[in-house]
């Protein structure tokens, strides 16, 4: 039987991957990955996601701010984000939560800021990709 994987959290926009999405994307090709998610974590970062899949048939997008960033989201950002949600490749919304640990934004930020990213992806129909629950433990997963 062939083993058929997603990679449900990638980071294809971020440096170093970035330079070299097609090598990346065959080399999990040759270990049994069909498709990939790729995580934009703010909003210059969900831009170059959706660059990345429109480039590859076989790359898909969450799109959302993460913690750590939630201190430069202006009131715009999310009307934004709404925006870049009705792109075709976008199939969750995230990585949003709460992280209490590095506070890398302001905890009452993190918080409203993960609350309104909800309303949002509960509006536009998007599944959830968040954060671990270590975070608010207060361990990092971030991949
Ligand atoms: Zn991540």
């Amino acid at each position: 039987m062939t083993k058929s994987l997603i990679d449900s959290h990638a980071h294809l926009e971020l440096e170093p991957l970035v330079q070299d999405s097609r090598g990346v994307l065959e080399r999990a090709t040759e270990a049994g990955i069909i498709a990939v998610i790729t995580v934009g974590t703010h909003v210059s970062d969900a831009e170059k996601a959706l660059e990345i899949a429109d480039r590859f048939e076989r790359v898909f997008v969450s799109i959302g701010v993460h913690p750590h960033n939630a201190k430069d989201v202006h009131e715009g950002t999310l009307a934004i984000m709404e925006r870049l949600s009705r792109h075709p490749k976008v199939v969750a919304y995230g990585e949003i939560g709460l992280d209490f640990f590095r506070n890398l934004s302001p905890r009452s930020v993190q918080t409203t800021v993960f609350a309104n990213q909800l309303e949002l992806a509960k509006k536009i129909s998007k599944t959830g990709c968040h954060s671990s629950s270590g975070r608010v433990r207060g361990r990092s997963e971030h991949a």
